[in-house]
């Protein structure tokens, strides 16, 4: 069975913090349009908690809260999910992009799509990818996991529709080739842990121009 949103093991290591960032900002971005996802990471999250308050206590050198806090304050916020559903994009992905979607710095890749890469580093990096209504993708495989997030119009993947707010999970084992639906630009937010591998000759050629 085809599955429209996260599954529970992504959704725990989120609850955990231990998502590449990259993965982090598109299960924060579903998560803020799915009551669903919303619904099971409460569940993990109180789990996290209560695990956390039955840990028998150790003794801290002085000053470890301290060093810790500072440490904390250091680092860069996580993205969040948020219940706040006006706009087209939701507060995590604002926050990335730092505006809404008149501040995304769009780049055209071929075929009318356009792109514009959010973050990268080793864990994997996320885009958004807007695409033509009725333009196909090129078909390609995965290294490693990939999440689509679509924000705006529908794809189809074989028999599966894909719409607002609707994840599809990808891996090594799939190959596919998604069709924007007819009408509207079909935007996505789109977390790879490595470059897609394409299987036609013409995308793998232009592919090191465009780094998807
Ligand atoms: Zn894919």
């Amino acid at each position: 069975m085809v599955q429209h949103t996260v599954s529970d093991a992504i959704l725990l290591s989120y609850a955990a913090g231990t998502l590449p960032r990259a993965f982090e900002l598109v299960v924060a971005t579903h998560v803020s349009l799915s009551d669903d996802a919303r619904a099971r990471l409460g569940g993990y999250e109180a789990l996290g908690g209560a695990i956390i308050n039955d840990m028998d206590c150790v003794d801290m050198a002085d000053g470890a809260l301290d060093d810790t806090l500072a440490r904390i304050a250091e680092m860069a916020p996580a993205p969040r999910p948020a219940t706040r559903k006006t706009g087209l994009f939701p507060t995590p992905l604002q926050q990335a992009i730092g505006g809404d979607e008149t501040a995304v710095k769009w780049r055209p890749v071929g075929m009318g799509v356009r792109q514009s890469v959010i973050c990268a580093d080793d864990g994997g990096s996320a885009r958004l990818l807007a695409i033509p209504g009725g333009q196909a993708m090129p078909k390609h495989t995965h290294r490693g996991t990939e999440l689509t997030l679509v924000l705006q119009g529908a794809f189809t993947d074989d028999d599966a529709r894909f719409a607002r707010g609707d994840l599809e999970i990808a891996d090594d084992h799939d190959d596919h080739a998604p069709i924007a639906e007819t009408g509207q630009d079909c935007i996505c937010l789109i977390a790879t842990e490595a470059p897609v591998r394409f299987q036609g000759m013409i995308p793998r050629m232009v592919q090191p121009f465009i780094g998807i």
